[in-house]
């Protein structure tokens, strides 16, 4: 299955594991939201992942 993060300003994350997933938000967030970094934890993201069936 895939797992989906979609950040507030649009942005979705897709890949197929919770660690590949959590990777992508966590650079998101770096990039986009750098004032989120340290506040977001990789535990916060994993409550966020949606499963979509395949
Ligand atoms: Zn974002």
């Amino acid at each position: 299955m895939t797992r989906q993060v979609r950040c507030e300003c649009g942005y979705t994350a897709r890949a197929d594991s919770d660690d590949a997933v959590i990777a992508m938000v966590l650079t998101h967030l770096e990039t986009d939201h750098p004032d989120l970094v340290g506040t977001e934890t990789a535990e916060d993201i994993r409550g966020w992942i949606e499963l979509l069936p395949d």
